[in-house]
């Protein structure tokens, strides 16, 4: 069965946008454009052109950095963009449903919320780690679900969903909705992207972006991989030209080969960081517990949060804090090494104050 079917009826034959043809070395007098560069441009391909409708190379080097095949790969700005389009592509407003777990990356409810879709949320415990039950998503899901989202890890536990977990899910929800994975986080984990899995179900979407590990979070630049059926559909619905040209070439060379081993080296920085700074803030009596994290932050609960809040804002230390059922934790990110000495310096200054 395709899974195609899934898909809004209204959106099942949409057709890309026709754009006007870019042609290698011709007279172009199709789009408008004025035909000299502004004095202020400096790009390889001048910015009085449009951009490529969908950019080529970039797409290939995406799909090359993600292990997957370009068919399978369509280019957005940030993983932020793949939610929206996915959530607009699979659910009709007032009719359909997402499921997600919680706690979990808030923009799933946001998008569903701006396209009219309702969210249907899975319960996470803190006290099991907030581990994913595959059966109480089954058990969440109805007939109009259309999107299960599943981050892993996930922002902002830390936790990590497992390959047979998900294979389950896979295979019981089968046609009957799409099961996107976030992997906003995977390189800091020492798990695998679960891109492998694409070959077995056409039902799994996966996200990944450059906003993190590639340290190119300005750049706004993710992708989503998912069944060539689905990759043709998200296209049509993407805006035309999505990828300004100052992005497309700045992110082309952050992703040459030979950055790769660059990248490594600082994701397994941030990782070493996120072991000592864990394991400095284990010391402190106000640190009730911290949960395993395979991201670029952890996740912690406090027996003092107030205090704790406060004086990281005098001292201009940022932590997030989320408050409803996570009312006494904050979520913090792993920083340079002085900006983790920034923070124990925090802890060590609250924790004065109390005695
Ligand atoms: N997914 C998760 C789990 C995130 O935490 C974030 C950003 N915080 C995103 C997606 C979106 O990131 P971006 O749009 O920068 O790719």
């Amino acid at each position: 069965m395709s899974i195609k079917n899934l898909v809004r009826p209204e959106l099942q034959s949409l057709q890309p946008y026709s754009a006007a043809a870019q042609v290698k070395d011709s007279t172009r007098l199709n789009a408008n454009e004025v035909p000299w560069p502004n004095s202020a441009d400096h790009f390889q391909r001048p910015l009085n052109r449009y951009p490529e409708v969908r950019p080529l190379e970039l797409h290939a080097a995406l799909a090359k950095r993600f292990g997957c095949a370009t068919q399978n790969l369509l280019a957005t700005r940030g993983s932020s963009e793949a939610i929206d389009l996915l959530i607009r592509t699979f659910c009709r407003p007032g009719l359909d449903n997402i499921v997600t777990t919680a706690p979990t990356f808030s923009m799933y409810q946001h998008y569903a919320t701006v396209q009219g879709a309702s969210v249907r949320e899975v319960v996470t415990l803190p006290d099991e780690d907030f581990v994913i039950d595959v059966d109480a998503i089954l058990e969440t899901c109805d007939e109009s679900t259309r999107i299960v989202f599943i981050c892993s890890p996930n922002n902002p536990t830390g936790t990590i969903f497992s390959r047979a977990q998900l294979r389950r899910l896979l295979k019981l929800r089968g046609q009957r909705s799409v099961v996107v994975v976030d992997e906003a986080y995977i390189e800091f984990s020492t798990e695998e992207s679960v891109v492998g899995l694409l070959a077995e179900f056409n039902n799994l979407v996966i996200l990944r972006t450059l906003s993190k590990a590639l340290a190119f979070a300005g750049a706004r630049c993710g992708a989503v991989i998912a069944a060539a059926e689905v990759i043709e559909i998200l296209d049509a619905v993407q805006a035309p030209y999505a990828f300004a040209t100052p992005v497309v070439e700045c992110v082309l060379e952050a992703l040459v080969e030979e950055r790769m081993a660059e990248i490594d080296s600082s994701v397994q920085r941030i990782v070493t960081e996120r072991e000592r700074v864990i394991t400095a803030l284990r010391q402190f009596t106000i640190v009730k517990r911290i949960w395993p994290s395979a991201a670029n932050f952890f996740l912690l609960q406090l027996d003092e949060v107030e205090a704790l809040l406060e004086q990281s804002s005098n001292d201009k230390v940022l932590i997030r804090y989320f408050g409803g059922d996570l009312s006494d934790c904050v979520r913090i990110t792993v920083g340079s090494p002085a900006e983790n000495d920034r923070l124990l310096a925090v802890f060590r200054t609250t924790e004065d104050s109390l005695r």
